[in-house]
């Protein structure tokens, strides 16, 4: 184990790029997948270009 620094920069100017297309990922589409506007529900990150899945995340809605 290491105790190395880490570092977060916020770039707001930077655009990320897409892992799968390239694609520039100025904006990036969601959706629920889950029953239930109670419960935490899932929620999947995918690409606007090639519509890859970017990763998966979880959302609250109290
Ligand atoms: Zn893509």
């Amino acid at each position: 184990m290491t105790d190395k620094p880490f570092t977060i920069v916020r770039r707001d100017d930077l655009v990320p790029l897409c892992p799968h297309c390239g694609g520039e990922l100025t904006e990036v589409y969601m959706r629920t997948k889950g029953l239930g506007f109670v419960e935490a529900q899932n929620v999947l990150y995918f690409c606007p270009h090639c519509m890859k899945v970017l990763g998966f995340g979880q959302s609250r809605m109290i």
